[in-house]
């Protein structure tokens, strides 16, 4: 894990959706690498948890395919967002609602992050089936 002083340096994190047609690059400080199991993460992103990395608030390089990303914001007391690809449904980064902070889903990445994932956050609204599959038989392909 990185220490306070590594996550004031900036860092170049590159990132694409599944189908290729968005790119991204984004210049930014490190603030953060949470999971989030509330249920409105579990629902915005199909799976058990949201992985998101917090950074200083920059904007994010459409390196390709701008014209595919689109924003959805879910409002609320505590707003969910979504900007993902239109082609595919890969989640993308975006700045929040305040614009205090840049969220890059950790799976977008093209290469493994500097920084660990720091908390699970919403703990207490976890799947009930999230435990059982980190228990569960690892298989290196498909279950035979
Ligand atoms: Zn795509
Ligand atoms: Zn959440």
């Amino acid at each position: 894990m990185k220490n306070t002083d590594d996550m004031t340096q900036a860092i170049t994190f590159t990132g694409s959706c599944l189908c290729g047609q968005v790119q991204y690059s984004v210049t930014t400080e490190i603030e953060g690498f949470y999971l989030c199991h509330c249920q409105q993460c579990r629902k915005i992103t199909g799976s058990a948890f949201a992985s998101n990395i917090l950074t200083k608030p920059v904007d994010v390089l459409w390196v390709s395919g701008v014209d595919k990303v689109k924003r959805f914001d879910y409002p609320g007391t505590r707003i969910f967002t979504k900007v993902f690809c239109t082609e595919c449904g890969s989640g993308l980064p975006y700045l929040n609602e305040k614009g205090s902070a840049l969220v890059i889903p950790a799976g977008s990445l093209n290469n493994e992050p500097v920084i660990k994932p720091i908390n699970n956050i919403f703990w207490n609204d976890r799947a009930q089936w999230y435990e059982a599959g980190i228990e569960a038989k690892q298989c290196s392909n498909f279950a035979k």
